[in-house]
């Protein structure tokens, strides 16, 4: 299953995005309890501080977060924005030309980090505003792998696991690159979950279709709890499956029961996995 938003079609907020998933109608960061998503508004009318996001030159989405006068917090949907990879939670931009107007969706995004800065508030005092560093996902492209690049440096089953677990929380300060930060820590969960995987689907446990041209068994890699694939994520809930399990997890008829059972899978495989490095 995708979300059914088109990247650069309009929208009516409360009709075609609320009613349908929940969340606050007001505000710049809408947080809907069941739907596995953020949804993030910016520009004039929609967040008040709004007026200060923009797109650096590399692509990445500078979001002033929630708090109209005084210091920010890393509290509601600031902490949800932080979080929204570990927590398993798609985040989708839309951008909004004029108040209670229609908002065009902008794409999933991946939080990169944050950084503090002074910004005037509402009441024209100077504060700590948080400054998300968002960057746009291109969907699968990241998961399924550049099966052209060359096997990564060795590391052991243990060491790669604790690099896909850091991966999905994002640090405060500068990045050098967000967009690259974020490629990292994706690839970071890929290379964890397809070693865990060891070329056997998790959901079907048949071997991997066929070998890659590096001579690696051929996996995706899928993102159980949220609708989209692509970023960082907790690797607790990724697994390693073979393309048609992939297909049948997004668009099957039996796509609930086939995400419950690949999730059991991959619980098993970690419980395996956590008792070995207590072992160790
Ligand atoms: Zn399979
Ligand atoms: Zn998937």
């Amino acid at each position: 299953m995708h979300w059914p938003f088109v990247v650069h079609q309009t929208y009516v907020r409360r009709t075609e995005i609320h009613a349908l998933f929940g969340g606050q109608q007001q505000g710049g960061i809408s947080t809907p309890r069941a739907a596995p998503g953020i949804f993030i508004f910016t520009g004039h009318g929609a967040g008040l501080v709004g007026y200060k996001d923009r797109y650096e030159t590399d692509g990445s989405f500078r979001y002033t977060g929630q708090g109209q006068v005084g210091d920010m917090r890393m509290v509601s949907g600031n902490s949800a924005i932080r979080d929204h990879a570990a927590d398993g939670k798609d985040l989708l931009i839309f951008s909004q030309e004029k108040r209670g107007g229609l908002v065009r969706f902008e794409g999933l995004f991946s939080c990169a980090g944050w950084e503090v800065e002074r910004q005037d508030g509402m009441d024209g005092l100077e504060r700590d505003a948080i400054v998300f560093h968002l960057v746009p996902l291109r969907e699968l492209e990241i998961e399924a792998g550049d099966v052209t690049e060359a096997p990564a440096p060795a590391a052991s089953l243990p060491q790669l696991r604790k690099r896909a677990l850091a991966a999905a929380a994002p640090a405060s300060g500068k990045q050098m690159s967000p967009a690259a930060t974020v490629f990292v820590r994706s690839r970071d969960v890929r290379d964890y979950v397809l070693a865990r995987a060891d070329g056997v689907c998790e959901a079907c446990d048949e071997a991997a279709p066929f070998m890659t041209a590096n001579g690696r068994p051929y996996l995706e890699v899928h993102h159980i709890r949220r609708l989209s694939d692509g970023g960082p994520d907790d690797p607790r809930h990724v697994g390693g499956i073979c393309p048609n399990c992939h297909r049948r997890a997004h668009y099957g008829e039996d796509r609930g029961a086939l995400n419950v059972a690949l999730q059991l899978n991959v619980d098993a495989a970690e419980a395996a996995q956590e008792a070995s490095s207590v072992g160790s």
